[in-house]
């Protein structure tokens, strides 16, 4: 049930979780009694240490790493910070390559875009229609001087899944760190560092039923790294400040829940998805897919409604009870469709109403079925007034080519 007591459907599960019960009642004794520095000597500190490292093990499990290739963060964007700036800048260098795509959340962006001003150079690789990289096109760009190549596993807007494996033997073989934010795969689909040949790897907690602010950065072994925050050396050095415990051992938990449930979890998200794709389309005229049909998180539905703004359409829905995210962010005084929905080639006009749908272990049938019931209205309802629509009277430019 939403605030105001109507059904609520939460199909926003790529922005954030809601923590799980098993974890919430794992970290309470953190802020309570439990409440030690992990670095103090005494018996308080010595406890919150044996947490934090049982919680490092629990998320080391869940990516097939050594939990002393675990270094906690405050999140999925501290994590791919580290990893972009703390390769490319170690030991003071102010000059190198790094390989990534133009599809890659911001705080993968961001920071390569940072660093160009002390004159690092960056390729972003582009994606098919489907938003696949080609590993072909990593190795080609390639250079002597490429410090980092940096993939996502699987996108957050569209759900395409890269081919990480391929790309990492790829790195590896040319002799170059391969770092992937795993941010939105975990939980979701099997994730191993080792098979794929992984150097850094990114987590959030959140994303997975745990709490926020808190993440993880998998360093592999003998990783030629530097930290972004100096300070009292915690964390093997990388990562400076005082644990966050009640954090960590939450994260620690959702890894295991995650890991522990696994199947039952994924093949239940999966059914209710596939249903969305395949009958949202056939509810609603001129509704396509976006993303792969099959190299797709199982939890992501993302749909292109042609004349329609996605803004408008989530408000319509959220007065129904249904929480979902869209991939233009329109003001009234600026357009901007998501850099994701441009790089699969669509033009401004179709990538304005996208809709992502992106599913959770607790959805059920139901909120499929009220989704379905409401949806093709909502859309008609929202074509007859749009000004893009070939139908709708205030159409001016027939086949919603006008920029407003
Ligand atoms: N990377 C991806 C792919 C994401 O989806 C997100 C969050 O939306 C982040 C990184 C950032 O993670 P956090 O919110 O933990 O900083």
């Amino acid at each position: 049930m939403s605030a105001s007591g109507a059904r609520r459907v939460y199909f926003d599960h790529s922005a954030t979780t809601r923590v799980l019960p098993e974890v919430a009642e794992a970290m309470a004794p953190f802020f309570k009694e439990r409440y030690g520095n992990a670095s103090s000597l005494h018996s308080l500190g010595r406890d919150a240490r044996g947490a934090v490292e049982q919680a490092r093990k629990s998320v080391a499990a869940i990516i097939n790493a050594d939990p002393r290739e675990i270094v906690f963060t405050s999140g999925g964007t501290e994590a791919d910070n580290t990893a972009v700036k703390g390769v490319a800048m170690y030991k003071g260098r102010t000059k190198g390559h790094i390989i990534t795509s133009r599809v890659e959340h911001h705080a993968v962006l961001e920071p390569c875009s940072y660093l160009k001003q002390f004159g690092f150079e960056v390729t972003e690789v582009p994606v098919d229609s489907e938003g696949l990289v080609d590993p072909a096109e990593v190795d080609r760009a390639i250079r002597d001087d490429t410090v980092l190549v940096s993939i996502m596993m699987a996108n957050n807007e569209i759900g395409t899944i890269q081919p990480c494996r391929e790309i990492g033997r790829i790195a590896r073989a040319r002799g170059v760190l391969f770092h992937t934010d795993a941010v939105q795969a975990i939980g979701k689909m099997p994730v191993d560092v080792k098979a794929d040949n992984i150097d850094l790897l990114t987590i959030s907690g959140h994303k997975f039923h745990g709490p926020k602010g808190v993440g993880a950065l998998y360093v592999r072994k003998g990783t030629a790294i530097d930290p972004l925050l100096h300070g009292g050396g915690q964390e093997r050095g990388m990562r400076s400040s005082t644990e966050n415990v009640p954090g960590i051992v939450g994260l620690g938990k959702a890894a295991e829940v995650a890991r522990r449930d696994f199947d039952k979890v994924t093949s239940h998200i999966k059914r209710l998805r596939d249903r969305l794709i395949l009958e949202v389309p056939k509810l609603v005229p001129e509704c396509y897919l976006n993303g792969h049909q099959s190299k797709r998180l199982v939890n992501n539905a993302n749909f292109r409604f042609d004349y329609i703004e996605g803004e408008a359409l989530l408000l319509q829905l959220d007065l129904l009870g249904i929480e979902a995210s869209t991939g233009s962010a329109c003001s009234a005084t600026s357009l901007e469709p998501s850099h994701v929905i441009l790089a699969l080639g669509l033009t401004h006009e179709q990538s304005h109403g996208t809709l992502r749908l992106t599913l959770g272990r607790e959805n059920t049938e139901e909120d499929v079925d009220y989704f379905l019931t409401h949806i093709p209205g909502v859309v008609s309802k929202l074509r007859e007034i749009s000004p893009f629509s070939r139908d709708s009277p205030m159409s001016s430019c027939g086949g919603g080519s006008c920029n407003v």
